[in-house]
């Protein structure tokens, strides 16, 4: 079986785990601060924290920005269920802006009619969480300009663009990585063996913000400090610690963190290994009119963490058995995603079905093939022929 995302593990990787096994630190050693190092180095940020999923990363995030009971945030429909969860964790409220048809992202123009509604009816969000979908980027300098305006803060989830670039306006502008923290309040990253780069399970913020980072270094551990900067009762021994927050137990293990650093050092490799692979996709499937392709950025760089096709409409009823006849033939297809709000238990929580129309009409259409750094050119053009041929095989029209 092809699978649709996979990890790539290395013989370093393997030695750098083992490394840590002899060592002194199974969690909490200095390779968590070398990760984290390197992470903000690689996305340009001042800090980055490392947690043990990024669904870990996205409660603390919300939490770090002030999000509580009754508040708002609003995301996309196109997105792991994650992404809204968080949020409800927080005892927030979630609404969806629908996707632009062609990038699969939030839509800025539905995003800015949904504010000016929302600020006539005083209901205005207090976070946006645009998603960057399959690895590209949002319109992000459009949506942080919008959050200047109606005064809202954006955590990206950037689950899939560990290793991307914003889109540029100018071809002479530079070019600003992902996680830089140019454009939001907080930017995080999965790292799940699919996603780009893997600590097994893991996730990571970036930020340049002081007080949030700390804020959030103490949420990741039970809200409890060492720090007598931190301290409120008076005579507080050497011993002693003190719990100024309401935190958890989100920290990364050392293995987790060599992991992740050896992966991370091959994170280009990686980027551009699936980009060659996109570039097969698309040579050998442009001329075939049945599916629409994703598209990539006109400027910037994807991370391609998805390669997700569109079936044309009269071949939609067919994707029940086109998806089990692939998957028969060894290929891994999949489907990202079922939109959030409808989750059986998002369902009688939110909004009516206009609201993410796009989201539906995409998720009807989309199949996911299958993408990672270990498949070849062979692989490719296997999965383009049986993917045709099996198409063909149900279009009658
Ligand atoms: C994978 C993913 C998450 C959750 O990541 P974990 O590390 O598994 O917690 C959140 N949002 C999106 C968009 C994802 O793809």
């Amino acid at each position: 079986m092809i699978k649709y995302g996979c990890q790539s593990i290395s013989d370093e990787d393997i030695m750098s785990v083992l490394n840590v096994l002899k060592s002194e630190f199974l969690t909490q050693g200095p390779i968590i601060k070398d990760f984290e190092k390197l992470l903000a180095d690689t996305c340009g940020s001042k800090f980055a924290l490392a947690v043990n999923s990024a669904t870990s990363a996205l409660h603390i995030s919300y939490l770090a920005l002030g999000l509580k009971s009754g508040d708002v945030i609003w995301t996309s429909p196109n997105t792991f269920v994650a992404t809204a969860n968080a949020a409800l964790m927080c005892g927030a409220f979630v609404d969806f802006v629908d996707i632009n048809k062609n990038t699969y992202n939030m839509c800025v123009e539905t995003l800015e009619k949904k504010l000016i509604n929302a600020k006539k009816k005083g209901k205005l969000p207090d976070i946006v969480v645009p998603v960057h979908f399959a690895g590209t980027a949002c319109d992000m300098k459009q949506i942080y300009e919008l959050s200047k305006i109606y005064g809202f803060k954006i955590v990206e989830d950037a689950s899939h663009a560990i290793g991307a670039t914003y889109e540029r306006e100018e071809v002479s502008d530079p070019s600003y990585p992902v996680g830089s923290g140019k454009y939001s309040d907080l930017c995080i990253f999965s790292l799940h063996p699919v996603k780009i780069i893997t600590s097994g399970e893991g996730g990571i913020i970036t930020c340049n913000n002081n007080e949030i980072y700390e804020k959030m270094q103490l949420l990741r551990s039970h809200g409890v400090s060492r720090d007598s900067k931190h301290f409120q009762t008076d005579d507080l021994g050497p011993w002693d610690y003190e719990q100024v927050y309401l935190g958890y137990n989100y920290r990364m293990t050392e293995l987790q963190a060599a992991l992740g650093l050896s992966q991370l050092s091959k994170l280009d490799e990686f980027v551009e290994r699936r980009f060659e692979l996109v570039k097969r996709y698309e040579r050998n499937l442009h001329d075939f009119c049945k599916i629409k392709l994703p598209r990539q950025p006109s400027s910037g760089r994807s991370s391609n963490h998805l390669f997700c096709v569109l079936l044309n409409s009269n071949i939609v009823k067919c994707k029940r058995q086109i998806y089990k006849d692939l998957t028969d033939q060894g290929i891994g297809v999949n489907v990202h995603y079922r939109p959030v709000p409808e989750q059986s238990y998002y369902k009688n929580r939110v909004t009516d079905q206009s609201t993410y129309q796009n989201a539906l009409n995409y998720y009807h259409r989309t199949l996911t093939l299958p993408l990672h750094p270990g498949m070849n050119s062979g692989d490719v053009d296997f999965i383009c022929t049986t993917l045709k041929s099996t198409i063909l095989k149900y279009d009658h029209g």
